[in-house]
């Protein structure tokens, strides 16, 4: 019985089920509940039941029971690895590669929360030298999760790990392409605590649109981003904070001085891996025309070696309607002038895309500006590097980034309207615990990982404490027109002077 079920046993009636299938394969590999509204709300009211229980156990004691989890979860990482390949269709390495940094996330939230979230002293001002300030960040209760598929272990961990080790309890909805890899979650954790202070809901859209309604504190939703404005618009009801982790259409821009050969290496890998099915992933790449030729001839001759299908480096497209997505942007940048020096019209097949790179496509075409969510590459020839930055910068998204250059990495890094950059390297920020991860515009906002992560699932508490009696009593009726004198006198003397113009 899983976790959930043990939770709501009597609640509800028996839910109807839906199949998890692979993609590489269209074989069933597991059946799960379809929880409903009332399941939903059951598993929240149990939550916070645990949240109390989790926040009363101090840093320290979390930082044990998460320990015990994420030890628990090394041990099995081919276990997990296995379910993730299952319903993904991912290649076991790259499952593998995804699990290692959702542990490495989980070491760092709570033996980072003691620092960024107990209670520290801030200076109190001049005007108030009496009395004693400090902030705290607190638990919210109980955090609602809605994951994707794409990295089923990854992103939902981002904020799991970071909720928990903050103080609260978790009611996890994984995507209906990806429940086996939620409920194998749910169930270590508990195996490993002893407590289901993390339960899993599993279902539909309508599931999800539950969980939004149950009462959380917060609901930290990852996934596209028209799901995320109904997410935002349901929880709005209830005034339900909200993080939205959408998606993305990022860009890579090659300077003049860049080393060509890793470059080319990272634009094949940050497009393709993961059958191009990444938030983060690599989907436009902008190139000084001083190196254009040369990094397009590695580019392709790199792209040439690397093939999809069973047992290839890239696996089969999760979505079965995500092909028409990608085809769709293929033809059209083919129908518009565009040239496929990789792959092309024929690259969609029945479950696996093969890596194709386009060149000479028009700004304005789907695979320019829509998230492909495929093994696909558009590279455009650009003048400089300020060329790059504005083409890069004129998108409605702005998740990550990345630039190759030897010495101005830094300089167009910080250019680009994105929440995320990688210099010399691709998608690095996202296995650093100590980076916030997040964006912009229609790739949404709050921050997952680093400090900022923790912080998300907690609301600041602030406390004045009165050391002293204040040498002018201004908030009290028996106030004096001579200490009112004063204060303007103060005040005049710490803020009056300056700031004139000439
Ligand atoms: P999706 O928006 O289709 O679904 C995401 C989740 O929302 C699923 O669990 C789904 O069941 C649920 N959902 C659907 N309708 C809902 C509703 N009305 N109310 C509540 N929940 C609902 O996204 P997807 O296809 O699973 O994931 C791919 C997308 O996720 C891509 O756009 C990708 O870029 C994005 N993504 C973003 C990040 C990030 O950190 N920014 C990470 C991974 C994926």
């Amino acid at each position: 019985m899983t976790t959930t079920e043990a939770v709501t046993a009597d609640a509800t009636e028996a839910p109807s089920t839906f199949d998890s299938l692979n993609p590489a394969t269209g074989e069933v590999v597991g059946t799960h509940p379809i929880h409903d509204a009332a399941h939903v709300q059951a598993c929240v009211a149990e939550a916070r039941v645990q949240a109390e229980w989790w926040r009363d156990l101090g840093f320290d004691g979390r930082k044990k029971e998460l320990g015990r989890w994420r030890a628990l979860m090394t041990r099995r990482m081919d276990d997990l690895a296995a379910v993730m390949s299952a319903e993904t269709g991912k290649p076991k390495g790259d499952a593998l590669l995804e699990i290692s940094l959702a542990i490495d996330h989980l070491a760092w939230a709570p033996a980072h929360a003691p620092k960024v979230l107990g209670r520290q002293k801030v200076s109190p001002g001049l005007l108030m030298a009496n009395q004693a300030a400090s902030v705290a960040y607190r638990p919210m209760g109980v955090v609602g999760v809605i994951g994707p598929w794409n990295y089923p272990v990854f992103t939902p961990m981002g904020s799991i790990a970071y909720a928990l080790a903050a103080g609260n309890a978790v009611v996890f909805k994984p995507s209906e392409y990806t429940p086996g890899v939620g409920v194998w979650l749910a169930e270590t954790f508990l195996e490993a605590v002893g407590r289901p202070v993390l339960q899993v809901v599993t279902g539909f859209g309508a599931t999800g649109g539950a969980l939004c309604g149950a009462g959380v504190d917060k609901l930290a939703f990852t996934g596209s981003a028209p799901t995320g404005k109904k997410v935002m618009a349901a929880c709005a009801e209830t005034l339900t904070p909200v993080i939205i982790e959408a998606g993305g259409k990022d860009a890579l821009l090659v300077a003049d001085d860049a080393d060509i050969a890793a470059a080319a290496e990272a634009a094949l890998w940050g497009a393709c891996g993961n059958a191009g099915q990444t938030c983060v992933g690599v989907e436009r790449v902008y190139v000084d025309e001083r190196v254009y030729d040369d990094f397009v001839t590695e580019l392709v001759e790199q792209a040439k070696q690397v093939k999809a299908g069973p047992g290839e480096q890239v696996g089969p497209i999760t979505m079965p309607k995500q092909m028409d997505t990608i085809k769709r942007h293929i033809d059209d940048a083919l129908a518009r002038g565009g040239r496929a020096l990789v792959g092309g019209a024929d690259a969609v097949g029945e479950r696996f895309v093969q890596p194709t790179v386009l060149v000479d496509v028009p700004e304005d075409s789907a695979a320019i500006k829509e998230e492909t969510f495929g093994p696909t590459v558009t590279v455009t020839k650009v003048a400089d590097m300020d060329e790059a930055v504005r083409l890069a910068n004129d998108t409605t998204y702005g998740l990550g980034s990345t630039v190759f250059s030897a010495k101005q990495g830094m300089e167009i890094a910080e250019k680009l309207r994105a929440g995320m950059t990688a210099i010399n390297g691709v998608i690095s920020f996202a296995g650093i615990p100590n980076l916030p991860f997040g964006g912009i515009g229609d790739s949404g906002f709050g921050r997952i990982h680093g400090p900022d992560g923790l912080k998300e699932f907690t609301y600041a508490h602030a406390i004045a404490r009165q050391r002293m009696k204040p040498v002018l009593a201004l908030t009290t009726f028996k106030r004096t027109a001579k200490a009112e004198k004063q204060l303007t006198r103060i005040v005049g003397a710490l803020y009056g002077r300056g700031g004139k113009k000439g």
